[in-house]
């Protein structure tokens, strides 16, 4: 029996955590620890909100090893060392933690697992943010699935392990830390995110009041409001489950238990187990394919005519574009570090097909102002819009704003919350205003270009641009 550091990653939580239940069960003291280590990551350090979500969750989680008379120790720099020097201070052995997927988290635990090896050291680690494991949903044939309906058959045709209790846990006397504050994770001058502590709580105990608010209400009608952005249709879980405050296995579990006992819409329920899926096949895809985030998954697209248009670009990203969804959504993004699911991939389309940008550019946007900024999730769903993904939207499908916002926002709840200088504008023109009569203008107290913009590409146009330029590179397909 003896001292055993668990590391904590990308698993921010207690509850079904099975290295830290391994470490309980094979030690007699745990050091619990955070390592802040931007250089290892490169480019996909975190981005903006998912720093300020960051510093939100480690503290909850401080608080909670604070409760069970722990203690858990921050330290910075480079993740090997540091955790051999804690080793040395603590006389532990063995460091226990989770796997993680993203390409430079899998090569450095795979480095450090050969360095520790190499001393009297040693790296153990467990699965805990999956409902599978990479490897494990395969074809017959033996290969990674490209498509997603095959792959999700052939995950439900697997078992999903029980989640697991919370164990009893004895913490080595704290060592030195430091202190979260100096890790400057929270933005400041200005301080953007000075409400988001209304919006978001950040951490297992907040993880958990969310699932239950959205079992016991939303999860009910989620098949028809899913995707709706007006209403709160879906779980808002996507940060909590991102940084690991809530493990995929407990909400599985909590979703069979409710269509056992019929409490909620089997349907519904089916396809929020779904939505989980996509997120399983990001991360297979990721594993197999590590480049995703970087490069077309489909060769023929790193020929396609991009354009790169600054000025459209930060219309774009300020929500200025003169497509009222459009703007609703890259202003939701702005102001709370979500946006819905429904507005993601218009606005994404539009970024991708209507302004010719590559989908990295979106992508690295999404990257530093999303609280659930997810290297898996957010590289294929860019790819995915863009067409160039594997199981992609085909990209002669371009999403018209005008009609999305119609559909999706019937009434213009959403457009008018996030676009109030166009509030006064009667449904009919809401999602068009470039199309509004003069007096009809005038009554809202609009001047197009002055107020509001008038829309920085014409659909008709843009949509023939998009197909005109996918053309030159449909023949290599
Ligand atoms: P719910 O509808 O309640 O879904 C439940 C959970 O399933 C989500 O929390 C999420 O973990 C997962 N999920 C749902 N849809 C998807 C999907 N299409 N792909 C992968 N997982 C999914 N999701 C992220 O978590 N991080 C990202 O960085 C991200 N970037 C995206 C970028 C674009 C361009 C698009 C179109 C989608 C992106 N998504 C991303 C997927 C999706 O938009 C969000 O997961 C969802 O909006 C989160 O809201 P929710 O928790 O209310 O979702």
């Amino acid at each position: 029996m003896s001292t055993i550091i668990v590391w904590f990653r990308q698993d921010l939580r207690l509850l079904d955590n099975p290295a830290l239940v391994a470490a309980a069960r094979d030690g007699q003291r745990i050091v619990a620890t955070y390592i802040h280590d931007d250089a290892a990551a490169g480019d996909w350090a975190p981005g903006s909100a998912c720093r300020w979500w960051l510093h939100r969750s480690l503290q909850s989680l401080q608080t909670q090893i604070q409760e069970l008379g722990g203690a858990l120790t921050f330290r910075r720099g480079d993740t090997a060392s540091v955790l051999k020097q804690l080793c040395q201070e603590c006389g532990a052995q063995s460091v226990y933690c989770s796997r993680r997927y993203e390409p430079w988290a899998a090569a450095q635990e795979s480095a450090l697992y050969a360095e520790l090896k190499n001393s009297t050291l040693s790296l153990k680690r467990y699965p805990g943010t999956l409902l599978h494991e990479p490897g494990s949903v395969l074809t017959q044939g033996g290969d990674p699935f490209k498509v997603f309906s095959p792959f999700w058959r052939a995950c439900l045709r697997n078992p999903v392990s029980e989640p697991i209790a919370v164990p009893k846990l004895s913490f080595h006397k704290p060592l030195e830390s430091d202190a979260l504050e100096d890790w400057d994770l929270l933005p400041t001058n200005p301080n953007w995110a000075s409400h988001w502590t209304d919006l978001w709580s950040p951490g297992e105990a907040g993880a958990a009041q969310q699932l239950d608010v959205f079992l016991s209400g939303a999860a009910a009608q989620y098949a028809s409001n899913r995707d709706l952005p007006a209403v709160s249709g879906t779980s808002k879980l996507s940060p909590h489950i991102h940084f690991g405050e809530l493990s995929p296995r407990t909400i599985w579990s909590y979703c069979e238990r409710q269509t056992a006992i019929g409490e909620s819409d089997n349907t519904s329920l089916a396809k929020f187990q779904a939505e989980l899926g996509w997120r399983e096949f990001s991360y297979h895809l990721l594993h197999f394919f590590p480049h995703i985030p970087e490069t077309s998954f489909k060769a023929n697209f790193n020929d396609f005519p991009w354009l790169h248009d600054e000025a459209r670009i930060e219309a774009w990203q300020k929500g200025q574009t003169g497509y009222p969804i459009v703007d609703a959504g890259m202003r939701e993004l702005w102001h709370t570090g979500h946006m819905h699911n429904r507005v993601r991939m218009v606005a994404a389309s539009f970024l991708c097909k209507h302004l010719l940008t590559h989908w990295r550019v979106g992508e690295d946007w999404f990257w530093d102002t999303l609280v659930d900024a997810d290297l898996a999730s957010n590289g294929c769903s860019w790819q995915w819009v863009a067409g160039s993904g594997a199981d992609a939207a085909p990209y002669f499908r371009i999403f018209n704003p005008v009609t999305q916002g119609e559909k999706f926002d019937k009434q213009g709840e959403y457009v008018r919350s996030w676009v109030p200088e166009i509030a006064g504008l009667p449904d009919k023109y809401l999602h068009k205003p470039w199309e509004a009569p003069a007096p009809v203008l005038e009554e809202a107290n609009i001047v197009l270009g002055e107020h509001y913009p008038e829309p920085i590409v014409d659909h008709k146009q843009a949509r023939q641009g998009a197909l005109d330029a996918y053309g030159t590179i449909r023949v290599s397909q």
